[in-house]
C-alpha cells in the first residue's frame, strides 16, 4: 500500500476549511487512489471546532483517509507535510488600515513559513488561500529560505473559474469549451481577467464576444467583485467555491494541465511580462511533472497592458509595505 500524502490545512475550523477537508479526504485533491493523512492547524480558540470536524471526517469512513492530527503548533502541523493549504488568515476588520492587516498576517505567515522550512517534506507544495494571498505567500516564502521559491503559490483559481463561468454564459458554450483564459496580477479588486488569448469552442474569445465595452464594464468588474456580490446575496463569504478552487489548484499542480490549455495561478515572477522578479503574481501557467511554468510569448495589447500594470503596481506596494515592516 502507498504511503499517505501528508496534507496540512491551516484555519481548518473555518468556513473554507469545512468545505475543503471532506473533499481532500475523499480523494478529490490528489486522485482516487492516493491515501492522505490530514494535519489540521488552528489557533487555540479554533481547536475544539477542529476536533468536531475531525469527528465528522471519521464518520464519513473515507477509505483514503489515513489519519487526522490537530494542533495549534505550526512546528507540529507542518511536520512531514507534502502539501500545505494556508487558509487561516486575519480578516480585515472595520477601521483596519492596510499596514495593520499586513502586520497581523505577517504574525501568522512568517512563523508558518519558518515551520515549513524546518519541518515539511522535501517535495512540499504550498498554496496560500488566506488574504491578502499573494503577499502572505511572499511572507511565508521569505521565511523559508531552504525551500525552492517556486513551491509557494497563491490562489487565483477561483477568479479564473469565475471568469470561465461568466464567459461561458455570455458566449453560450459549456465551460469545458473555453481554453486559455488568464487572470493576471493580484487576488484583489485590481486583478485582470484576460480573454484576448482565450478560445471559445476553438475561436478567439475576444472576437467571439466582439464587445470591448462589455469586457471593460461588465465582465471584468463582475469577476473582480464577485466575492462581495456573494457576501451580499448569501450573507456569508464564498466558502465552497473557494475550497473548490483550492482543490483545482493543487490537483492541476500535481496532475498537470491539458495539452492546448492553461490555467491561472499566483506564482513567483521570473520577470516575464514586465512583472518584477520575485513578486508572487497571477500568470497564465501550465503544469507538468509537479511544476508550474509561466506561459511565454503572449502579445499583450494596450487594453491588457494598463490593467496588468495597475494590479502589479499594487503587488509592488504590498511588497514594499511588508519590507518596511521587516516581514520579508
Ligand atoms: P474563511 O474560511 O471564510 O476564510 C479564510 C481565508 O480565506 C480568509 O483570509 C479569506 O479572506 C480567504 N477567502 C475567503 N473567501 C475567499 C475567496 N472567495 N477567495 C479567496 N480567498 C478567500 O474564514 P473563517 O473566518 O471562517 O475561518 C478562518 C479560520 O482560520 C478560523 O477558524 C480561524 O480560527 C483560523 N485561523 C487559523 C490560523 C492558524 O492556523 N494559525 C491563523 C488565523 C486564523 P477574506 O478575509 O478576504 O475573506
Amino acid at each position: 500500500t502507498r504511503t499517505p500524502v501528508n496534507v496540512t490545512v491551516t484555519g481548518a475550523a473555518g468556513q473554507i476549511g469545512y468545505a475543503l477537508l471532506f473533499r481532500i479526504a475523499s480523494g478529490q485533491l490528489l486522485g482516487p487512489d492516493v491515501p492522505v493523512a490530514l494535519r489540521l492547524l488552528e489557533i487555540p480558540q479554533g481547536l475544539k471546532a477542529a476536533e468536531g470536524t475531525a469527528m465528522e471526517l471519521d464518520d464519513c469512513a473515507f477509505p483514503l483517509l489515513r489519519g487526522i492530527d490537530i494542533s495549534d503548533d505550526p512546528n507540529v502541523a507542518f511536520e512531514g507535510a507534502n502539501v500545505a493549504l494556508l487558509v487561516g488568515a486575519r480578516p480585515r476588520t472595520k477601521g483596519m488600515e492596510r499596514g495593520d492587516l499586513l502586520e497581523a498576517n505577517g504574525g501568522i505567515f512568517k512563523p508558518q513559513g519558518k515551520a515549513i522550512n524546518d519541518h515539511a517534506a522535501d517535495d512540499i507544495k504550498v498554496l496560500v488561500v488566506g488574504n491578502p494571498a499573494n503577499t502572505n505567500a511572499l511572507i511565508a516564502q521569505a521565511a523559508a529560505p531552504d525551500v525552492p521559491a517556486e513551491r509557494f503559490t497563491a490562489m487565483t483559481r477561483l477568479d479564473h473559474n469565475r471568469a470561465l463561468s461568466q464567459l461561458a454564459k455570455k458566449t453560450g458554450v459549456q465551460v469545458s469549451e473555453i481554453k486559455k483564459l488568464t487572470i493576471w496580477g493580484n487576488h484583489s479588486a485590481t486583478q485582470y481577467p484576460d480573454v484576448f488569448h482565450a478560445e471559445v469552442a476553438g475561436k478567439n474569445a475576444a472576437e467571439v464576444v466582439n464587445d470591448e465595452q462589455w469586457l471593460a464594464d461588465t465582465f471584468i468588474p463582475t469577476v473582480a467583485k464577485r466575492g462581495a456580490a456573494i457576501i451580499e446575496a448569501r450573507g456569508a463569504s464564498s466558502a465552497a467555491s473557494a475550497a473548490n478552487a483550492a482543490i483545482d489548484h493543487v490537483h492541476t499542480w500535481v496532475n498537470g494541465t491539458d495539452t492546448g490549455d492553461w490555467t491561472s495561478a499566483g506564482v513567483v515572477s521570473d520577470g516575464s511580462y514586465g512583472v518584477p522578479e520575485g513578486l508572487i503574481s497571477s500568470f497564465p501557467v501550465t503544469a507538468k511533472d509537479g511544476r508550474f511554468e509561466i506561459v511565454q510569448g503572449l502579445d499583450i495589447n494596450e487594453f491588457s497592458r494598463t490593467r496588468i500594470d495597475t494590479s502589479v503596481q499594487e503587488l509592488e506596494e504590498e511588497r514594499e509595505a511588508v519590507r518596511g515592516l521587516g516581514l520579508i
